[in-house]
């Protein structure tokens, strides 16, 4: 019997798990951490043979084939091993792709992954049609797939888990943009990582779509050295284009083959110049996938706003209070600060990731009256921004109940509290959700 060995046990390893479970496959998982109470509870359930605190070698390196969680990198010793030996390592989509014949749409890139995701799967389910939502969001596509059945998936995919995909194909494949993200994981190079979110494309077959931002110089570039069979469908907000998405006069443009739709700017539900872009990418694909511009239009003038992403959570004194904890790099934090028409008080820091703030010293000058640190080391936040703000209106924090505090004292009535942080959470919050949801307890508690 063919043995899959799947490494990693949270959602995606143990979704993989499960699938090869239902169809019959002899399998073992193996975490070198410790396994969470829910997915132990799940593999329990299927009655799944594991290990956790470690890879046992005899145990790993008999398999026929591995399923390699997204978070494993590939300098992990046993998947060294692995490959020395020859063993075939897969991603848990290219695994659960080869059991589902439904519909695809797929999107990666660095930012605006789980915006684009969301939008694209409210838009299936407002047209009506049965859509299973996931990848990194929610539930995973593995457990999906071995569970239940569905004629769409919309999938957000990240650039790990296109690393190991081989004859993963989307028939709608989007990549929201390209910007410095996670480059450790890619030998510190823009090539490599950019090369890794394109194997979204390289299966793309005549009758498919590709969507992409054609204002990003990077995706551009990365177009210059590549064929994609597909059908090329950009959008912008610079030009126009014959096929694909652009602005004009306040209105967003679809054109798809030889139709023109319209849709007001200014009823979009979500806000800011990133949102356009996201809006456009939705629209695309849903235009793509035979979607009424009537049932466009409406969902993305009544979508609602994701937690944790420009999130807007109350008004004090006429102080509205923004949590963005999600911005965990540059790009983001940009964005967020360019599409703030009130002065801000700035809630930034937390573990940089190798951040060049001077991208942001223009945006800040306009936009920031006040810059409240929410890190162990902010350092380089100082450094950056001192001279522009002022000595006295940039102060270090180590909570969010602090941070908040702080916020509320530089606030004055018409200005805008936004965290939005520009860094990851880990050196005083589990991850970015807990950092958000004790930004909001704070705010609520004020
Ligand atoms: P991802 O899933 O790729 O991390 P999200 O949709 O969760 O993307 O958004 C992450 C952060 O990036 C949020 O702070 C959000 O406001 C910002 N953002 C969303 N879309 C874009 C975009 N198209 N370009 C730049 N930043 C974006």
């Amino acid at each position: 019997m063919t043995r899959i060995v799947v490494l990693g046990g949270a959602e995606s390893g143990v979704g993989a798990a499960v699938l090869a479970k239902v169809k019959g496959f002899e399998v073992f998982l193996s975490d070198n951490g410790q396994i969470k109470e829910e997915y132990l509870q799940l593999l329990r359930q299927w009655d799944i043979p594991f290990e956790q605190g470690g890879h046992t070698p005899a145990l790993v390196l008999n398999a026929d084939e591995v399923v390699k969680s997204p978070g494993i990198p590939d300098t992990a010793p046993m998947v060294k091993a692995l490959r020395e030996q020859g063993t075939h390592i897969i991603s848990e989509i290219e695994f659960a792709a080869r059991y589902d014949s439904a519909k695809k749409i797929c999107i990666t890139g660095s930012n605006g992954k789980t915006t684009t995701t969301s939008l694209i799967h409210y838009l299936l389910c407002e047209a009506g049609l049965d859509a299973g939502l996931g990848g990194n969001i929610g539930k995973s596509y593995a457990l999906q797939v071995a569970t239940e059945k569905h004629d769409y998936y919309v999938l957000e995919i990240s650039s790990f888990q296109l690393d190991d995909a081989y004859d993963f194909r989307p028939d709608i494949a989007i990549i929201t943009n390209i910007t410095p993200d996670h480059l450790d994981r890619y030998d510190h190079k823009l090539e490599n990582y950019a090369r890794a979110k394109f194997r979204i494309a390289r299966n793309l077959r005549p009758e498919d779509c590709f969507i992409f931002d054609s204002d990003d110089a990077i995706t551009i570039e990365q177009l210059g050295q590549i064929v994609i069979k597909a059908k090329m469908l950009p959008f912008t907000q610079e030009k126009e284009v014959a096929q694909g998405a652009f602005v004009r006069d306040g209105n967003i443009v679809i054109r798809y083959e030889d139709d023109e739709t319209e849709i007001c700017l200014k009823e979009l539900a979500l806000g800011g110049k990133h949102n356009i872009y996201n809006s456009m990418a939705a629209a695309l694909a849903a235009k793509a996938t035979g979607i009424s511009d009537e049932v466009i239009r409406k969902s993305l003038r009544t979508f609602s706003p994701i937690e944790h992403r420009l999130e807007p959570v109350l008004s004090i004194g006429d102080v509205l209070y923004i949590n963005d904890s999600k911005a965990t790099n540059i790009d983001a934090a940009w964005y967020a600060l360019e599409c703030q028409t009130r002065p801000v008080v700035w809630i930034v820091g937390g573990k940089d990731k190798g951040n060049d703030y001077g991208v942001l010293e223009e945006v800040v000058r306009q936009k920031v009256k006040a810059i409240v640190c929410l890190g162990v080391d902010n350092a380089k936040i100082h450094a950056a921004f001192e001279d522009i703000v002022g000595s006295a209106r940039i102060v270090d924090t180590l909570s969010a109940e602090e941070a908040v505090r702080a916020s509320a004292r530089f606030a004055e009535p018409g200005d805008v509290v936004l965290l939005s942080p520009c860094c990851a959470s880990f050196d005083l919050f589990k991850n970015y959700e807990d950092r958000g949801r004790l930004f909001k307890e704070a705010v609520r508690h004020l």
